[in-house]
């Protein structure tokens, strides 16, 4: 890999999606912080159909707080893996409410501090609601990193060290939404649309269609 490959890559990935945007709809780092915890394990169009009506009952991380589990478990239903994410939110609720005057705090590892809160929860929103620089491997990062060999791990933790050592920094939010967005729209998991993908002459990926 090298650095001038990378940037080529990154460079031409930039120019087809110019305004890459997180698809999870939020209005304050509370929901997106509830949303991304949803997201888990489910697309993020499902999560939006459920926090539409969720961010209309809870409105703080107190309210979430004071959820009753089941009920809460019934209106996340529909995003999978209910019961856990569920304790989850609720148990990082509480944690915001004891700890953070019900405010999502703005460092790595103060959310790394909240139940239901991992480094791709934390970086998405450090990146995106707190203006720094973050690398968040959500499955479409992995995928595409992997597939234009700019990662080897399994474990999206160590992507994101692998991924920092190449992107620089002040590209690493911008980068994460540039490959999130590729993976979505062209870079796909089951059939890649690699006809139709601007880095296609620099992949080397064994899943490539042509
Ligand atoms: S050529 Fe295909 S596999 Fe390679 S990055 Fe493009 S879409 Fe993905």
């Amino acid at each position: 890999m090298t650095e001038e490959r990378t940037r080529k890559i990154l460079s031409l990935l930039e120019k087809a999606y110019p305004d890459p945007k997180l698809i999870l709809r939020y209005k304050n780092p509370l929901e997106l912080l509830i949303a991304t915890i949803l997201a888990a394990q489910c697309t993020d169009e499902r999560v939006n159909k459920v926090t539409e009506i969720l961010f209309t009952k809870y409105k703080s991380a107190k309210e979430y707080a004071f959820a009753q589990q089941d009920v809460f478990e019934q209106e996340i239903r529909p995003t999978g893996f209910y019961r856990n994410k569920a304790k989850n939110i609720i148990a990082c609720a509480k944690a915001l409410e004891e700890r953070f005057h019900g405010k999502v705090p703005e460092t790595m590892e103060e959310l790394l501090t909240l139940p239901g809160v991992g480094r791709k929860t934390a970086s998405v929103l450090l990146g995106n609601v707190f203006g720094k620089q973050a690398i968040a491997v959500d499955t479409h990062v992995f995928r595409v990193s992997h597939r234009l060999d700019f990662a080897k791990f399994n474990n999206p933790d160590k992507v994101e060290i692998e991924l920092c050592r190449i992107i620089p920094q002040k590209k690493w939010t911008q980068s994460c939404l540039v490959m999130g967005t590729h993976g979505r729209l062209t870079c796909i998991a089951r059939k890649p649309l690699c006809k139709e993908c601007v880095v296609e002459k620099l992949c080397n990926s064994k899943d490539k269609i042509v």
